[in-house]
């Protein structure tokens, strides 16, 4: 996962804000040559992980740093491993801060890209590479951030645990393996969320702080029949079945909903889009059943998610021969669920909504997890701000929903606040996360120091 400047995140206002933060010299140092060491690991999926010798690197250089190493924890889980770091507070009743992030990365083929994904490339203020965004970048930073506080004798009130899953972009069972073990926290910081926009001259627009994730699901439909000769068709054909029962699937629309979360999105979003949009949001605001609110905002692909429960047929594969009647005809249907609706109450109303007694409804295993929308503390949203408004004054802080999924879904689900509040700013232009040529400025190293210095320092006074 990375970046959440989805939905109601339409600002596009004109900032001038300039970095003026204090610098840290040493820990900027470290955090790149962490992100560089860091991209050298080749933390995929599979054979040859080296998400374990990724954790054991880390784990040197914060005991290097002045962590004790028994506050330090590696679990290795199948070719993988999760690493949780303690950094000791003063009391022994407060809750804990947890920093969420993960080692791993998503595959990258040598041969599709310009430069080696797993050679760090320092290029015109770039650094390229595999997880160069997504998210060796925050997790280097984090981490540097974490040793220069020890340096600097900083003693927080509560423990700080940094805990690194090795298979986010996979099956997330390492992330689900912390959450069974580490769910008793004041609140977690994910810094594999959030995030700021800049307009393609370098002006920030917005910056999105992830509170809230969809419920990702897939389910299959299956009609079947006993088939037979094409020339003697029947009353019944599970293809038409099947299609009959698309076509009243894309008919229906899931009810209107909002948390706290897209509230407070639509709410800016309303100040700044189109005066049409913005009508249709203010609309929605008062009443998420308004038909023609709700058909407005619904007609926007980057709308839509936040408005409500989405699905939407993604593949089908039906008969068996050209000169056959079918025997089976199936669906995928993908569904992106609102906090707070199960899987199996969206399964209900699929068959409802489809009302054949012949369908079959399977719910797949997605490896997701349903996981309420996170409060918007005021304490973390004043801190928050406070930290992005010192490099960039007056840029919107929004918070936004993403369509899912990140680490954060399985603490979220066992009870933990968790909010996506990575500082980088970028480029529209300059996002490749999971993609080809992948690449973070270097200039984001030196203010994000700052800005998770400050945060973790207010968050542990
Ligand atoms: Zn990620």
């Amino acid at each position: 996962m990375k970046r959440v400047l989805a939905g109601a995140a339409l600002a596009a206002m004109a900032f001038t804000g300039h970095a003026h933060a204090q610098q840290n010299p040493q820990a900027e140092a470290q955090a790149l040559e962490l992100l560089k060491r860091g991209i050298a690991f080749r933390t995929v999926a599979g054979p040859g992980n080296q998400t374990p010798e990724y954790a054991a690197y880390l784990k040197e250089q914060l005991v290097a740093g002045g962590f004790d190493p028994a506050d330090i924890r590696i679990e290795k889980l199948g070719d993988t491993a999760w690493l949780a770091a303690r950094y000791p507070g003063t009391s022994k009743t407060a809750k804990p801060i947890y920093i969420s992030g993960h080692m791993d990365v998503v595959e990258a083929k040598p041969e599709d890209w310009t430069r080696d994904p797993f050679k760090p490339i320092v290029e015109n203020g770039y650094i390229f590479g595999r997880g160069a965004t997504d998210m060796k970048y925050d997790l280097s930073t984090v981490v540097a951030t974490l040793i220069q506080l020890k340096r600097e004798g900083y003693r927080p009130s509560r423990d700080i645990i940094l805990l690194a899953s090795g298979d986010e972009e996979t099956s997330m069972k390492t992330t689900a393996a912390m959450a069974e073990q580490y769910h008793d926290a004041e609140l977690l910081l994910n810094v594999d969320g959030g995030g700021g926009g800049l307009d393609e001259n370098g002006k920030p627009e917005i910056f999105g702080l992830q509170g809230a994730e969809k419920t990702y699901a897939d389910y299959e439909l299956t009609f079947t029949n006993p088939g037979g000769h094409s020339s003697a068709p029947g009353a019944s054909n599970a293809i038409y079945s099947l299609a009959h029962a698309l076509a009243k699937i894309e008919a229906y629309q899931f009810p209107g909903e909002i948390n706290e979360i897209t509230r407070a999105g639509f709410v800016q979003g309303a100040k700044t889009a189109d005066p049409e949009m913005a009508r249709a949001m203010r609309a929605f605001l008062a009443n998420q059943q308004d038909p023609k609110a709700l058909a407005t905002l619904r007609s926007e692909p980057g709308l839509i998610g936040q408005t409500g429960t989405t699905c939407v047929a993604t593949m089908v594969n039906a008969g068996h021969a050209t000169n056959a009647l079918p025997q089976r005809a199936t669906a995928n249907i993908n569904c992106r669920i609102f906090p707070g609706t199960s899987v199996e109450a969206v399964a209900a109303t699929l068959t409802k909504v489809v009302g054949d007694p012949e369908l079959k409804l399977k719910t797949l295993d997605s490896g997701s997890i349903a996981s309420p929308a996170s409060p918007l503390r005021p304490d973390l949203m004043k801190l928050v701000a406070e930290g992005i408004h010192a490099r960039f004054p007056g840029v919107p802080i929004v918070p936004a929903m993403s369509a899912g999924a990140s680490d954060s879904m399985w603490f979220r689900a066992k009870g933990v606040p968790s909010y996506g509040v990575s500082p980088i700013f970028m480029k529209g232009s300059d996002s490749f996360a999971h993609g080809l040529n992948e690449r973070t400025p270097l200039s984001e190293i030196a203010p994000s120091i700052v800005y998770y210095k400050f945060l973790l320092k207010g968050l542990t006074k």
